[in-house]
């Protein structure tokens, strides 16, 4: 495609001792010319020595991709706490931190290495996912990659897109979504989708998308391709999560709300998530370390319930309003509008429910995705 591949940036690949020959390495290796290529030991993959070697050492990072095993679970439940509404989200672990570079990021307070990481025992995770949707076929799953890395930042040296797509398109209780702020679709055109893979963006302000998302596809990019990922059969979602309070914030997210309802056809879109900024308290330091013109961690902010620190009620109400507002008058009756990670008072004082009165929050979704995901008539 014509968009910028994030894993341009990608300058060093070590792979691990006994990796070598795997087929998927061998053709990473090949997608990725030019780039030096060492054989490292098991497990010895650098840590980070303290959080102020993360400005240097996160940068490095981030040219640095390891190809190696996963020794533990791909499949994780989303990490989330008792005290707010939790989708139910499964999270694939296919890989650690991102060759993108967003000034909120929260692998920045999270990862202890500061390598990009690929797993590349692919066959231990299709035996893996095929086992738990076996062994629970009356669960409906939402999976998706999103969560440690960006699910389609690497897909162009990795191929596991395809692989993902095609593995989920005849599982009649599992959807798979693939969330990016990259625009790399080269693998999605052959596939055969049978409707259960879901594209997904993440959406700013224009302002916040130029100024604190470095290496991201701009607003422009990420609608086309979500407009050409419609017209191939895939559906959609979107997620504005960091909603972010800035100069002109309100101008800012009405221009991007009405762009994508003027990009895609609003009847393909599975699902949209809200989730105003919130971050663990090392995440302050590290952030402005490594961006000191950015602003918008000097603002105030409250510690909630499960140690994050996020924007006082009343303002997060007031975004949300806005927001769900301005997405209400345009989405399709069967589209979940959803927030990530609030309380039943918010749910209250901007839908006028909770989620429990649907059911809860992971039924309203399954419900959306049973609606939308399936082979198109
Ligand atoms: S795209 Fe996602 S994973 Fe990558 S740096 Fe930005 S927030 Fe982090």
């Amino acid at each position: 495609m014509l968009h910028h591949d994030p894993a341009a940036i990608i300058q060093h690949i070590s792979i691990e001792e006994g990796c070598q020959e795997l087929p998927l390495v061998r053709s990473i290796v090949a997608r990725l010319p030019g780039r030096t290529v060492r054989i490292v030991p098991e497990r010895k993959a650098p840590a980070l020595a303290s959080p102020q070697s993360l400005p240097l050492g996160f940068n490095a990072g981030k040219k640095h991709l390891l190809l190696c095993r996963n020794r533990g679970r791909f499949l994780k439940p989303c990490p989330a706490t008792r005290e707010y509404h939790c989708c139910g989200y499964q999270v694939l672990n296919v890989g650690m931190n991102c060759p993108m570079d967003c000034v909120y990021c929260i692998l920045q307070a999270y990862l202890n290495n500061p390598w990009l990481s690929f797993f590349v025992n692919t066959e231990d995770l299709f035996a893996e996912l095929s086992a738990a949707l076996a062994e629970n076929p009356t669960t409906f799953w939402r999976i998706g990659t999103g969560e440690f890395t960006d699910s389609m930042a690497l897909d162009r040296a990795t191929g596991l897109s395809r692989m993902l797509i095609e593995f989920f398109r005849d599982k009649q209780n599992a959807v798979l979504e693939l969330k990016s702020k990259a625009v790399v679709l080269d693998h999605l055109q052959e596939c055969d989708h049978q409707g259960r893979t879901i594209m997904a963006w993440s959406l700013n302000s224009p302002p916040i998308m130029a100024r604190e998302e470095l290496r991201t596809a701009p607003l422009s990019a990420r609608l086309e391709a979500a407009a050409r990922c419609a017209a191939l059969g895939y559906r959609l979602a979107f997620h504005f999560d960091p909603i972010i309070y800035h100069p002109g914030w309100e101008e800012g997210y009405r221009e991007t709300i009405d762009r994508l309802f003027k990009a895609v056809p609003a009847e393909r879109i599975v699902w949209i998530s809200l989730g105003a900024l919130r971050f663990l308290p090392p995440l302050k330091a590290i952030a402005t370390a490594r961006f000191p013109s950015s602003r918008f961690f000097h603002e105030e902010f409250v510690l909630g319930l499960d140690n994050k620190f996020r924007y006082f009620r009343s303002l997060r109400t007031e975004m949300y309003r806005h927001l769900a507002g301005l997405i209400m008058e345009r989405m399709d009756p069967a589209t979940c509008l959803y927030f990530c990670m609030e309380s039943s008072e918010i749910w209250q004082e901007v839908f006028g429910f909770a989620p429990e009165e649907r059911g809860g929050l992971a039924r309203m979704l399954e419900k959306a995705a049973r609606a939308k995901c399936g082979p198109l008539p």
